[in-house]
């Protein structure tokens, strides 16, 4: 029998109020149901709200080293769950076992990191004008927060978030996908063990209408750090700036990788190949277009091509090249987009067709799929496909390259493949994204180092992880002094 999971509010493991739950599935098997979470209701987000803002004061009053010493034992108690953390990443999410266990060794760097950051949360001091007059900056927690997360990193951006949060004193509600909870509720388990004082971690579960909405316009919270689609997040960004909340959101992509003459083709192939079909590209920073010279065109059509037909396809438990696509919907959204890119004259060279026989009907599998003779205007070209779907563009140019790759509402991630310093550092100086990479796939981040996008991909308030995670979740007070 799957097991039933509780909110964890107030530090109790309670029911909701709605006396209701709703299942998450194995997207590599549908048979199976993996567990059952709570259908939360907006009175439940509420006295979620009310136990973490009780549980403010005191939190914020613990000393740093006090506080980091928690997170410590957080990072340290996850990684004594290490497998069974990556098995259920697995089988909630459908990554591979080596995507899934790099993602919970992540979250346990992150939590291990911020536990440092807790005793060198820092503010400067200055010289001031005049005599007897001290001049400095403190650093302080904002107070209660809300953090909504998306599916596809299930239990990294949720640790990237909580950790820097708790970090700097705040106390929190935690909403995490409906499709992919059940390594945030490991995490709060760990908090359990770590002995973080009741209140000031709290999760729910739910939909986004009664749990994310009322998070993100509820007065009694300070500031919400939302991760996910930019059609959510542009409504949560409004709907916190009602009340003048402190708000982050980090959104969508339609990330590039160009490659250039000079590149190495076997190099750039597995660059844009992992960037684009690993976590069934399923990631923010998925390579989506490869944007390439045409004269290295049609040698790097079929060096891609035969990568992608080359990717063993399954269940991640087993550990294979791709795992399935979290849901139905999410396939679905994916087949469609190869439709309407061959409608839009586009050519399909490898995959674009759902699998099916054997195991793969038991579950939610699609065929890494390319695209060739893509052109900016097209759809498939412009707008966030989701799935393992690569376009790949020619161009005459650098400067061409450089202007397709911008020629997108997003701008999260992006590379190019050259030996050129020239090209490389024009590239840096003038690509529109918040992460640029030289000879690097799009996906893939250091922990210590900030992160998020230009243009729609992000509300470019703050960025987070490394210090800029701190930055977020902490004000800065002024303090005159005169003696
Ligand atoms: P999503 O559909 O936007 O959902 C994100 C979160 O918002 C989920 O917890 C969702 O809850 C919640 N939500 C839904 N409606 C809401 C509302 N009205 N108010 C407040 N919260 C609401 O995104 P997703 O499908 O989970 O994730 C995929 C997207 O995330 C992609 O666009 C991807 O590019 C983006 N992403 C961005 C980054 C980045 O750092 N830039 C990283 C990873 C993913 P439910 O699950 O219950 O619907
Ligand atoms: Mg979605």
């Amino acid at each position: 029998m799957p097991r039933e999971y509780s909110n964890y509010i107030n530090g109790e493991w309670v029911s909701s109020d709605s006396d209701e739950t709703f299942e998450v599935v194995n997207p590599a098997d549908t048979d199976e149901v993996v567990a059952y979470f709570q259908s939360s209701t907006k009175r439940d987000t509420e006295s979620a709200i009310e136990a973490a803002v009780a549980a403010q004061d005191e939190w914020a009053d613990t000393p740093g080293p006090e506080r980091g010493a928690v997170l410590k034992q957080v990072g340290n108690a996850l990684a004594a769950r290490k497998e069974e953390a990556t098995e259920t990443l697995v089988k909630e999410e459908g990554k591979t076992r080596s995507e899934a266990s790099g993602e919970v060794q992540r979250a346990i760097d992150i939590f291990h990191y911020y536990a440092g950051k807790a005793s060198d949360l820092g503010g400067v001091v200055k010289s001031a004008s005049g005599r007897n007059k001290n001049l400095s900056t403190k650093r302080e927690p904002l107070g209660t927060v809300a953090l909504i997360t998306p599916w596809n990193y299930p239990i990294a951006i949720p640790a990237w978030k909580l950790a820097p949060a708790l970090a700097s004193g705040n106390t929190l509600v935690h909403k995490p996908a409906s499709a992919a909870p059940n390594v945030s509720q490991i995490l709060f388990e760990c908090f359990e063990e770590a002995g973080l004082p009741a209140g000031v971690a709290n999760f729910v579960t739910g939909s986004g209408s009664e749990v994310g909405a009322p998070l993100s316009d509820h007065d009694d919270i300070d500031a919400v750090s939302f991760t996910g689609s930019t059609a959510v997040g542009t409504a949560v960004a409004q709907s916190a700036a009602d009340d003048l909340k402190r708000v982050q959101c980090e959104m969508g992509g339609k990330n590039p990788t160009i490659v250039m003459p000079s590149a190495d083709i076997g190099e750039a192939t597995d660059i844009v190949g992992v960037g684009a079909f690993g976590t069934t590209g399923q990631s923010c920073t998925a390579c989506s277009r490869a944007v390439v010279h045409e004269d290295v065109y049609d040698e790097f059509v079929d060096s891609i091509t035969d990568y992608a037909n080359s990717l063993d396809v399954g269940a991640g438990l087993e550990d294979p090249d791709m795992g399935p696509h979290v849901s139905r919907s999410e396939l679905d959204e994916t087949l469609e987009y190869v439709d309407v890119g061959r409608k839009g004259g586009a050519t399909l060279a490898a995959g674009g067709s759902e699998l099916s026989g054997g195991e793969y009907d038991d579950g939610h599998y699609v065929e890494p799929t390319v695209l060739t003779d893509v052109t900016s205007d097209m759809r498939i070209a412009q707008e966030e496909i989701f799935g393992p779907v690569l376009s790949v563009l020619k161009v005459g140019s650098f400067e061409e390259a450089v202007e397709v790759a911008n020629d997108v509402r997003y701008g999260l991630s992006a590379s190019i493949v050259t030996q050129d310093i020239s090209e490389a550092n024009t590239f840096i100086d003038d690509i529109e994204a918040g992460v640029a990479k030289v000879n690097e796939k799009t996906t893939g981040l250091e922990l210590h180092v900030p992160f998020g996008g230009y243009k729609d991909s992000s509300t470019n308030t703050y960025r987070e992880q490394g210090d800029a995670g701190i930055d977020f979740f902490t004000s800065t007070k002024t303090v005159y002094v005169n003696y």
